[in-house]
C-alpha cells in the first residue's frame, strides 16, 4: 500500500524508492541549454534576460515535489566544469547582439553547495557574468553564509578590473529560493527541511548583504486542499513580500519525478490545469504587491490542452508578465475559453 510517510526518516526513502530509472550521463563541458525570456525591471521596462542551465552535482535536499535530480550527475561536479558551461553559453547567448542584461545562473540545486559547484570556481564565474546588470542564482536557504557575501564581492573586484576607470560595485546579484507556500504544514511535508522562520531569516540575511530575493512559488502544491490554493497562493505571495523579495515566481507543480504520481493517486495532489494558472496569477497580479509576479512559461506545454486556444493563452501570459496587470480573457469556441458555462 503506498502512501506518503508522516515519519520523516522514512519520507527520503520514500521518495528516492518512487523515482523513475533515467539516463544520467551529461556532457558537462557544455550547458544543458539557455534561454532568453523577457522580465520587468521597472514598471514598463522589460529587461532581456538570459537563463543558463547548467549541469553538476545532485541537491542534497530531496523535496516531494522536485523532478531537477533528472538533470544532474550523482557525483560531485569537477573542477573547471561550472566555469566552461557558462563560458559556451554566454558565448551562444550573444548578450550584446541580444541584448540580455540579466543572466540566470541556475544549477538543478544551490549555487552555494560545495559539491555542485567548488568554490574555487567562483572567481572564475564572477569573472564570466561581471558584465551583466544584474546575476541570479538559485540557493536554499540553509547554504546563504560567507560564500554568498564572498561572491557578491568577487562580481564587485571582477567588474572592477574590466573596467579599472569606473568605481564598478558590479552586477545585483539576486537569489532565488523556494519557498514554494506559505502553508506551514504543506511546506514541511514537501520535506524541504525549511520552517517559515528559516525563510524570513533567509530574506533577513539577502537584506544585510545587499541581495535580492526572488521566490519560487508553487501553483497547486500536494498538501493544500484543492478549494485552498487560491486562498495559500494568495497568502504565499504576501508572505515573500514580507520577507522582501523583488520577484516571486509562480512555478506550476508538475508530475513526473514518480513521488508526484503517487500523490495524485492518494488525492494529496492535482495537476494544475491552464484555467488554474491563469486564475491564480490573475488573483496574485490583483493584490498589487510589491514585488513583480510573474508565472513561469517554460512548461507551459504541460499544461495547455486546446490546440486552438493554447498559443494566444500563452502570448497573454507573457504580456501579463511585462504589464504586471490582468489582460482581458482569451475567447475560444472549441473549449469554451473565456464564455460562461
Ligand atoms: S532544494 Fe530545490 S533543488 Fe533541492 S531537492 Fe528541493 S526543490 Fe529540488
Ligand atoms: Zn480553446
Amino acid at each position: 500500500m503506498e502512501a506518503y510517510p508522516d515519519d520523516r526518516a522514512a519520507r527520503r526513502a520514500f521518495i528516492t524508492a518512487t523515482r523513475p530509472v533515467v539516463d544520467r550521463t551529461f556532457d558537462l563541458g557544455i550547458p544543458a541549454g539557455t534561454t532568453i525570456d523577457e522580465e520587468p525591471d521597472a514598471p514598463g521596462r522589460p529587461v532581456r534576460v538570459g537563463t543558463i542551465f547548467l549541469t553538476g552535482a545532485e541537491c542534497p535536499w530531496r523535496c516531494a515535489m522536485c523532478d531537477l535530480w533528472q538533470h544532474t550527475i550523482t557525483g560531485p561536479t569537477p573542477p573547471g566544469a561550472i566555469p566552461a558551461q557558462i563560458r559556451a553559453a554566454v558565448q551562444s547567448l550573444a548578450p550584446i547582439a541580444t541584448g540580455v542584461r540579466h543572466i540566470k545562473l541556475y544549477n538543478a540545486g544551490s549555487f552555494f553547495d560545495a559539491r555542485a559547484i567548488p568554490e574555487s570556481d567562483d572567481d572564475a564565474i564572477a569573472h564570466l557574468v561581471a558584465s551583466f546588470d544584474r546575476v541570479i542564482v538559485e540557493s536554499h536557504p540553509a547554504l546563504l553564509g560567507r560564500r554568498l557575501v564572498a561572491f557578491k564581492e568577487r562580481l564587485r573586484r571582477a567588474a572592477e578590473r574590466r573596467d579599472a576607470s569606473s568605481d564598478a560595485r558590479g552586477p545585483a546579484l539576486e537569489v532565488a529560493v523556494g519557498v514554494e507556500t506559505a502553508h506551514p504544514e504543506a511546506l514541511e511535508r514537501l520535506d524541504k527541511h525549511v520552517t517559515l522562520d528559516d525563510l524570513r531569516r533567509a530574506g533577513d540575511i539577502l537584506a544585510e548583504v545587499g541581495a535580492a530575493l526572488r521566490a519560487f512559488l508553487l501553483i497547486n502544491p500536494p498538501f493544500v486542499p484543492h478549494d485552498e490554493q487560491d486562498h495559500w497562493l494568495v497568502e504565499s505571495v504576501r508572505f515573500a513580500e514580507a520577507c522582501g523579495a523583488r520577484v516571486v515566481s509562480l512555478i506550476p507543480t508538475r508530475s513526473g519525478n514518480g513521488t508526484m504520481e503517487v500523490l495524485e493517486r492518494c488525492g494529496l495532489f492535482r495537476r494544475p490545469s491552464l484555467a488554474d494558472v491563469e486564475r491564480a496569477f490573475a488573483a496574485c497580479l490583483a493584490l498589487d504587491a510589491r514585488p513583480f509576479v510573474l508565472v513561469d512559461l517554460w512548461d507551459f506545454d504541460r499544461v495547455a490542452a486546446c490546440g486552438r486556444c493554447a498559443a494566444a493563452r500563452r502570448e497573454r501570459l507573457r504580456q501579463m508578465n511585462l504589464a504586471q496587470r490582468v489582460l482581458p480573457v482569451v475567447d475560444c469556441p472549441d473549449c469554451g475559453n473565456g464564455r460562461a458555462a
